[in-house]
């Protein structure tokens, strides 16, 4: 079945749950992480899905709960999961010696390298270099994963221009299940653009529906090129879930 056969199908379906990756995804990536913003169509398709009956539609992305609260626009009935799902709660006992130490050294990093900058999250070291020169950037950010890889109990994500170390955590895989787990039962359809999206194409199971935003390895299903392909799929949803 193609894309738009699937999505049709799961539109129809009593109860379906919808969670979208939000930078690269639904918002254009910008060389300022503060300058964001979705795109509106696909914002309205899903605030206009979220108020429908038996669709439960999420944003997930590694971004704080505040950032997303504060760039994403919408609220209540459209869930926002923060950090991969970590502030869905649960999880063991934060290890705040490591994350400290983690984010010493990224700090280190970050003052020698111009453009690039630290951020602490629950239980999380991001290091950022969209702004620094690439070469540069990549750089360190291979020597600041490689680094962190050595640390016991630490997961280690390479994404776009950001380099993530975490400490006890969840990834989007399992923010899926959680959210699943609370769902009536139907299908899932996940659309994702990076490297920490791939946990989320890998928990999905059959029926449901990943689609890969742009270029790059990935386990899920379907891909399509862009923030335009990602329009166009949410409004082949809204078109079919009439209720
Ligand atoms: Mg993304």
């Amino acid at each position: 079945m193609n894309l738009h056969g699937h999505l049709s199908r799961i539109g129809r379906s009593k109860s379906f749950l919808l969670a979208v990756d939000f930078d690269g995804t639904l918002a254009p990536l910008v060389d300022d992480p503060d300058a964001a913003t979705g795109d509106p169509t696909s914002m309205t398709l899903l605030a206009d899905l979220a108020e429908r009956a038996g669709i439960t539609v999420a944003i997930v992305s590694g971004r704080t709960y505040a950032d997303l609260e504060r760039l994403v626009g919408l609220g209540p009935p459209v869930r926002l999961i923060g950090e991969h799902g970590n502030d869905l709660g649960g999880g063991a006992d934060l290890d705040d010696g490591l994350l400290a130490r983690i984010e010493e050294h990224f700090e280190a990093a970050a003052d020698r390298l111009p453009g690039s900058f630290v951020e602490r999250k629950r239980r999380t070291v991001a290091f950022h270099h969209r702004r620094a020169e690439e070469e540069a950037g990549e750089a360190v950010a291979a020597s600041l994963a490689d680094w962190a890889l050595g640390l016991p109990d630490v997961v280690v994500t390479v994404g776009k221009k950001v380099v993530e170390a975490a400490v006890d955590s969840v990834h989007k895989g399992d923010a899926i299940v959680a959210l699943r787990g609370e769902l009536p039962d139907g299908p899932v359809v996940f659309l994702g653009d990076d490297t920490t999206d791939e946990h989320a194409f890998r928990a999905l199971q059959e029926g449901d529906v990943g689609v890969k935003v742009g270029e790059g390895p990935t386990a899920a299903d379907y891909r399509v090129g862009g923030i335009d392909g990602v329009r166009e799929a949410l409004a082949v949803l809204a078109a079919s879930a009439r209720r």
